[in-house]
C-alpha cells in the first residue's frame, strides 16, 4: 500500500505540533472560566483556519457565555462525517495544575494534555493531513468544539441534535485508553439528589414528638448503595451527605445527599428510577417523613452499533497498514459527545485520540509520539472512505 505522501509525514511533524500543544495547555480553560474558555477559543480558531475552505463559526450557547466553534468543509459532500471534542477542562482558574511539563521524552503531563486538548490537536493534524490527499474533495465535515463538556455538555447537546441528523457517521476524538484501545460504548450518567424531611423537635421530647430527617436518609442511602448488586451494568456513588443543624440537642427535620448514577443501556433508565422509589416508599410510608428524588439522566449511554462495528473494523486495517501496534474496543464508565451524539441518533466511534493517563488529576499526561500515529489512523481512514475503499454504512 502506498500511503500518501500527508499522511507518511505526519510524525514529523511532532516538534511544531507538540509545541502548539503545549501552547494550547498553558492556556487555562476550565469549564467555568469564560474568560480562558474565550482565549482558548480564538486559538483553536487561528488553528482550524487552516484547513482550506472551512467556514469557521461561533456558535452561542443558551446558559453560558462560551461558545462552541463550529468548522463547515464541503456541507454539500454525500459522506459527510461529525468531529467532534471539547476545550474546556476540569481545572478551574483558581487550580494549581496549570503548566505542563516533561517526565520523559514521550510522556508529557499537563492539564488538558489528554483531555482533549491532545485529542484536539490530532484531530487538526488529521484533517490537515487528509485535505492534501487526492479524493479529499469527496467527503465532507462539521467539526464541533465544545466549551462546556466537562460540565454535562448543557449548552452544546441542543447543537449537536441539530446537526447530528445532517451526517453520517461520528467521530469523537476523547483519549485512547492507556493500553491504546478505542471506546466501543460509555454510561450514561445522572445526578440525582435524595432529600429527605422530617419533623423538628428537642431531642428530649418526652412524646418522641420528632422524626430524624438524618435516620430516614441514612436508611435510604445504606439501600441505594447495594442497588448495583442487583443490577448489574448499573452504578451508584453516594457523593455528598448534609443534614441537620449545629445544635445536636435538635431532631433534625432536614437532611439531603446527591447521587452520581450510571447506566449501561437505556433500558435500565427507567428500572433504575423504578427501584429509587421503591426504596424511597417504606420511609414515605412513615408519618412524618418525606424522601424527595429529584434529578435525573443527563446523558443516556452510548450503545454500540453495527456502524461503529463496522468503521472500528476499518480503524484496526489502517493501524495493520500503518504498522502501529494493535488494539482493541472496550466499554468505560465515563460519559463523552459520544453520549450526546448516539442520543442525536448519530452512531459513532470513540476514544479517537492520543495515549493518555490520569484525566481529571494533577498527574494527567499524554504520549506525544502517539498523538502523530492517532492522527495517521484518523487521516488514513478518511482517506479510505473519500475513496470508496471504507463504506460507511447507511444511517
Ligand atoms: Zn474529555
Amino acid at each position: 500500500m502506498s500511503l500518501p505522501p500527508s499522511i507518511a509525514h505526519l510524525p514529523a511533524r511532532r516538534p511544531e505540533l507538540t509545541a502548539l500543544l503545549l501552547r494550547w495547555c498553558n492556556q487555562n480553560s476550565g469549564s467555568d472560566h469564560p474568560a480562558g474558555l474565550a482565549v482558548m477559543l480564538a486559538l483553536l480558531e487561528t488553528a482550524f483556519r487552516r484547513l482550506p475552505g472551512a467556514a469557521v463559526e461561533r456558535v452561542p450557547l443558551a446558559g453560558t457565555a462560551a461558545q462552541l466553534l463550529r468548522i463547515r468543509v464541503r456541507p454539500d459532500a454525500k459522506i459527510r462525517l461529525l468531529l467532534s471534542g471539547h476545550y474546556d477542562t476540569v481545572y478551574g482558574a483558581g487550580d494549581p495544575f496549570q503548566t505542563c511539563d516533561f517526565l520523559s521524552d514521550d510522556k508529557l503531563r499537563g492539564p488538558g494534555t489528554a483531555d482533549m486538548k491532545g485529542g484536539l490537536l490530532t484531530l487538526l493534524a488529521a484533517l490537515e493531513a487528509f485535505e492534501q490527499t487526492p479524493h479529499a474533495s469527496r467527503l465532507g465535515y462539521e467539526v464541533l468544539l465544545n466549551p462546556d463538556e466537562e460540565t454535562g455538555s448543557f449548552g452544546a447537546a441542543p447543537v449537536f441534535a441539530e446537526i447530528a441528523p445532517t451526517c453520517t457517521f461520528g467521530l469523537v476524538f476523547e483519549p485512547a485508553r492507556p493500553n491504546g484501545d478505542l471506546v466501543q460504548s460509555r454510561k450514561g450518567t445522572g445526578n440525582f439528589t435524595a432529600v429527605s424531611h422530617g419533623r423538628a423537635a428537642h431531642a428530649a421530647s418526652p412524646t418522641r414528638a420528632g422524626r430524624n430527617a438524618i435516620a430516614a436518609l441514612a436508611e435510604f442511602l445504606a439501600d441505594a448503595h447495594r442497588l448495583p448488586d442487583t443490577m448489574p451494568g448499573v452504578l451508584l456513588n453516594i457523593g455528598n451527605i448534609s443534614g441537620g443543624g449545629p445544635a445536636t440537642n435538635v431532631v433534625p427535620d432536614q437532611a439531603r445527599a446527591q447521587l452520581d448514577i450510571r447506566i449501561t443501556r437505556l433500558s435500565e433508565r427507567a428500572a433504575v428510577l423504578a427501584r429509587l422509589q421503591d426504596l424511597a416508599a417504606p420511609i414515605n410510608a412513615r408519618d412524618g417523613h418525606r424522601l424527595e428524588i429529584t434529578g435525573g439522566f443527563n446523558r443516556p449511554p452510548m450503545e454500540s452499533s453495527p456502524a461503529a462495528a463496522a468503521v472500528f473494523a476499518a480503524w484496526q486495517d489502517a493501524g495493520r497498514a500503518l504498522a502501529l501496534p494493535p488494539f482493541n474496543w472496550v466499554h468505560t464508565g465515563g460519559a463523552s459527545d459520544g453520549n450526546t451524539l448516539f442520543a442525536a441518533g448519530l452512531p459513532c466511534l470513540d476514544g479517537l485520540g492520543p495515549i493518555g493517563d490520569r484525566l481529571h488529576s494533577p498527574e494527567e499526561w499524554v504520549q506525544p509520539s502517539s498523538i502523530m500515529e492517532r492522527a495517521q489512523l484518523a487521516a488514513l481512514v478518511l482517506h479510505r472512505i473519500a475513496a470508496g475503499e471504507v463504506t460507511l454504512p447507511a444511517p
